[in-house]
């Protein structure tokens, strides 16, 4: 057996993606490889298919019990002999996988990095013939990535125990060139091939949307969504009880996640969202990493995350499949004080020093930032995530929110000067600074109690904008924020000119403000893709298959509820769009259908062959 024929018969795809080829036969050479991948890239196969190549075992280091359950059905599924060994084994069944690993039954065995060095575990591993030891997510021996884990710095030490060190082949998601460094060097990977894939997945569609009443617009995006599996991230706890009740309210089958849940209700909650017992998962970012449910076609942020990678990972969770799906950012000036707040008052990080405190921090600052300017930027959405990541890009993508829309630019410097001086004067009368509500007040020359007690109604700049509304003001300061013209304190929320506000306010400078309006969609020339390969790529359902897809899509529920499996683990919603568009009739040509494996074909092939042409006997019926 070839890879070729590896990556057809076990996981059903018939040609590899950008990269995947490479790493492959770099470890299979046995050369150390470091594999940069997007999520939802496939960084599993490269390791899992020389893992079934090699003769021996590959031990996979993984953080997290939920990704490695996932990955181990998954490969159960297409008939690989795969265990894990974690915490959240009985003592039974960790007594069984010991004795079928010393059996030498398994091709891969998952473990969490505390595991390497407990007793029973060194010894099957000194014993073992290890053909390769893979790391994934392996950002977390970095304690400048997101998700630093202490006991990956002991990878190396493990390394050196065995009697013969294996290739090692590690994978991130995490692009910044310094975390790369650190796992190449702190991982002591030895002269490993770097392959770095393109961070661009054509199936998602950016968006940043900035709606004045954000409750209203997630319901009506869910609601256009109906039927869809998705996840959406809030920036805290209380947050997502409050989204999570209203969605439930009004009767979607939403659930939560984050961390001041019990273990339970947690593991419970994601279960149900696996399962699709309750497919939109309402989360702080504490939900994710291992998530590898394949059919998310919708990640929408409720707020703005505290940096791009992080939006690019947690976003990137939509879509895994490869069938379109969407990333939506709802957007509001507020966020980037709530997310400026959460920064400066987060949890110290007691295994730093002071000064690598102080680093860690203005890091996190720029990121913020960073994180601002995509949810402000006028060009195109993925240019300006590709651009981060390092990636050449076409100027323009057609395939998000900003190339959908047109801008416009509107000459603002007098509305400028008069809410930059009224915020001025503000301070100058009462000795201290307001927030936007009564700057707002007193530029519309409004008579509330308050604004008459300090005596706003006496300054020059009062009523000076009577004509326009509260909304036109409070957009027009949200855009003076972003400009960098006025900064809110982000505990008191009052607001005060920085150093810039002087060139519109006494130099003249000119403030432009961008207007959205959406460009009609255009017919699209048919672009080439850029997949190396025939996958059911980047579609929605094809017209016509609709109502097959759906019939397939409710046999696998109830298969899935049978076996007690996730339903995308049975088959992917890519793999039934495929099956819908080609209506294989036989055992032989449902093997040509995308991600249809020979186990599970013999598996559940049957079923789908009966459902399709039960389906077309009643399409005969109604003609
Ligand atoms: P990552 O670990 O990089 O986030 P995964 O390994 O989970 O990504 O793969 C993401 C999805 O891509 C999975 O659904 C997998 O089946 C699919 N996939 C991986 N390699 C291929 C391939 N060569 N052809 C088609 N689909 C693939």
């Amino acid at each position: 057996m070839d890879k070729l024929d590896a990556l057809k018969r076990y996981f059903g795809h018939s040609a590899f993606r950008a990269g995947q080829e490479e790493l492959i036969d770099g470890i299979l050479s046995g050369r150390d490889v470091l594999g940069v991948m997007p999520t939802g890239g496939g960084k599993s196969v490269c390791y899992q298919i020389p893992a079934l190549l090699l003769p021996g075992i590959t031990v996979v280091v993984s953080p997290l019990i939920s990704l490695m359950k996932d990955q181990v059905m998954a490969l159960q599924q297409g008939g690989v002999a795969a265990a894990f060994l974690n915490s959240s084994l009985s003592e039974d069944a960790l007594r069984e996988t010991y004795r079928r690993s010393w059996a030498g039954e398994y091709k891969l065995l998952y473990v969490a990095p505390e595991r390497l060095f407990a007793e029973g575990f060194l010894k099957l591993a000194q014993s073992l013939e290890l053909s390769l030891v893979a790391v994934d997510e392996a950002h977390c021996v970095s304690q400048w990535g997101q998700d630093f884990r202490p006991s990956y710095l002991k990878i190396p030490a493990f390394l050196r125990s065995l009697p013969k060190r294996p290739p090692v082949a590690a994978f991130t998601a995490t692009a910044t060139g310094a975390v790369r460094q650190d796992v190449e060097r702190l991982l002591e990977l030895q002269k490993p091939l770097t392959l770095v894939t393109g961070f661009d997945r054509p199936n998602l569609d950016f968006e940043v949307l900035r709606p004045r009443n954000k409750g209203r617009t997630l319901q009506s995006l869910v609601e256009q969504r109906r039927g869809k599996s998705g996840i959406i991230y809030c920036a805290t706890r209380s947050t997502v009880e409050k989204v999570c009740a209203d969605l439930q309210m009004m009767g979607y089958p939403a659930t939560r996640y984050h961390a001041g849940l019990s273990e339970e209700e947690r593991r419970q909650n994601q279960e149900d969202f696996r399962f699709d017992r309750r497919p939109i998962m309402v989360a702080t970012n504490a939900f994710g990493m291992g998530i590898d449910k394949s059919n998310v076609s919708y990640v929408i942020h409720y707020n703005m995350p505290k940096s791009l990678e992080a939006y690019y990972q947690e976003a990137g969770r939509a879509g895994r499949d490869g069938e379109k799906a969407e990333c939506i950012l709802l957007y509001s000036g507020a966020d980037v004080a709530t997310a400026r707040f959460l920064l400066e008052n987060g949890r110290e990080n007691e295994e730093l020093s002071p000064e690598e405190q102080e680093t860690v921090l203005r890091r996190d600052r720029i990121r913020l930032e960073t994180m601002w300017g995509y949810c402000t930027a006028t060009g195109c959405l993925r240019g300006y995530l590709l651009d981060y990541f390092g990636q050449e890009h076409p100027e323009r993508c057609e395939n998000c929110g900003n190339c959908r829309t047109e801008f416009s630019w509107r000459d603002m410097t007098r509305e400028a000067q008069m809410i930059l001086s009224c915020i001025r004067r503000v301070e100058d009368r009462l000795g201290y600074q307001v927030g936007a509500g009564l700057i707002t007040e007193t530029l519309k020359g409004g008579k509330t109690q308050r604004l008459l007690n300090l005596r706003l109604d006496e300054l020059s700049t009062y009523g000076l904008m009577r004509e326009r509304s509260g909304q036109e003001i409070q957009d027009c300061i949200l855009f003076l924020m972003e400009k960098g013209y006025v900064q809110r304190d982000s505990e008191h929320g009052g607001l005060r000119l920085t150093k810039a506000a002087g060139n519109v306010l006494f130099q003249g400078e000119k403030v432009e403000m961008p207007c959205r309006t959406q460009r009609q969609p255009e017919p699209k020339p048919e672009r080439a893709s850029r997949r190396r390969e025939k996958e059911p790529a980047a579609q929605t359902v094809i017209k016509g298959t609709e109502d097959l897809f759906q019939t397939l899509k409710r046999l696998r529920y109830r298969l899935a509820q049978k076996e007690n499996v996730p339903p995308f683990l049975i088959f992917s919603n890519a793999t039934l769009t495929d099956m819908a568009a080609k209506r294989p009739r036989n055992m032989v040509d449902i093997l040509e259908v995308s991600g249809v494996v020979e186990v599970k074909a013999e598996k559940y092939g049957a079923a789908f062959l009966l459902a399709i042409a039960e389906y077309e006997e009643n399409e005969k019926g109604d003609a």
